[in-house]
């Protein structure tokens, strides 16, 4: 990409965000923009950012080669959030779902004409969200798409998003940054010393990855690391000292029951998840592996059963759960 297309984009976009954006101005400006686009990618990339630059391109009635002009009508009520051609919809406050009221309203409004564009957009965020009349009423206007409308979908889990209405978009998989640029990004941007070790805590999402610096999260994450590596370490020795198992579990535990107020339940065994990858990866990368990877490979199996029971029960106690299976790995 050359340095003279950067400079042309949006200023304010998200660095890794730009080459996206730039495809889909491509597509727009060449007349082969989808009817119906569905971003996805881990949580926390800045997709609404993409959705609502882009919406505000495609709306713009003078656009200046990628960039809406900012100074049209259109850009003015979109800018001020009452672009009456442009319908976002995400979940309601007190509620986790999008409703099939909020799909026919903006769908029942798009089939009248632009009200000030030639074109309209729909956006809908968490689109794995949908409550299933909603998710049927989204697929029909995606089967019949009214002339000139466009709908802009985003995702951060596209397995839960229905096959159905994913079959019919054309999906854009927008990717995590470089972790070495996106260190580089973090530390500009908030003055704390980020290295690339620390993202993996949270799948290289850049946004995840500024808010645990700014509320300090990545401290627990060291604590819960530290815990979690004498733990596999005295399960490995589990011959000599039996009650070192029991102590460096309750210390896990411990640190566990902390992070869980800044995580939740199944995230902190989302982090187990993640720490243990990387040490499995670091592992095989080791000549002489410090830890026996048996034991990493056992406690990854044990992590993933524990993950889909918290699913399918929610009510029960992950951190009571994953001490049940501490116990039964150090008896096998
Ligand atoms: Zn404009």
């Amino acid at each position: 990409m050359s340095t003279q297309m950067e400079s042309n984009v949006e200023p304010g976009l998200y660095p890794w965000l730009r080459a996206d954006y730039i495809q889909l101005v491509d597509q727009l400006s060449a007349g082969k923009l989808h009817h119906a686009t569905l971003l996805h990618g881990v949580a926390g990339l800045g997709k609404r950012q993409l959705i609502k630059r882009f919406a505000q391109r495609v709306t713009c009635s003078q656009p200046v080669a990628n960039k809406a002009c900012g100074q049209c009508k259109s850009c003015l009520l979109f800018q001020a959030g009452s672009h009456p051609d442009h319908y976002f919809i995400a979940p309601l406050n007190d509620k986790k779902q999008i409703s099939i009221d909020q799909i026919r309203y903006a769908t029942s409004k798009v089939n009248e004409t632009g009200l000030i564009s030639t074109v309209r957009v729909i956006s809908i965020e968490q689109l794995d969200l949908l409550t299933e009349s909603a998710a049927n009423a989204l697929l029909k206007a995606l089967e019949e798409p009214p002339q000139g409308v466009y709908f802009l979908l985003a995702s951060a889990q596209l397995n839960h998003v229905p096959a159905t209405i994913a079959s019919r978009c054309y999906k854009l998989n927008i990717k995590t940054p470089n972790p070495q640029r996106l260190a580089a990004w973090l530390t500009k941007k908030t003055n704390v010393a980020v290295t690339p070790q620390q993202l993996f805590s949270f799948e290289n999402s850049p946004l995840r990855n500024l808010t645990a610096i700014e509320e300090g999260t990545y401290q627990q994450i060291a604590q819960v690391e530290h815990c979690y590596i004498e733990l596999i370490t005295s399960l490995a020795q589990r011959s000599n000292q039996p009650d070192v198992i029991a102590l460096a579990t309750r210390d896990l535990v411990n640190q566990l029951e902390i992070a869980q107020d800044s995580f939740g339940g199944v995230e902190v065994i989302r982090l187990l998840q993640l720490i243990n990858q990387r040490l499995i990866k670091e592992n095989v990368a080791q000549g002489e592996p410090s830890v026996k990877p048996d034991t990493l490979l056992k406690l990854s199996a044990g992590l993933v059963t524990l993950k889909e029971m918290i699913n399918k029960t929610p009510s029960i106690n992950p951190l009571l759960q994953l001490q049940q299976l501490i116990v039964e790995l150090s008896l096998k």
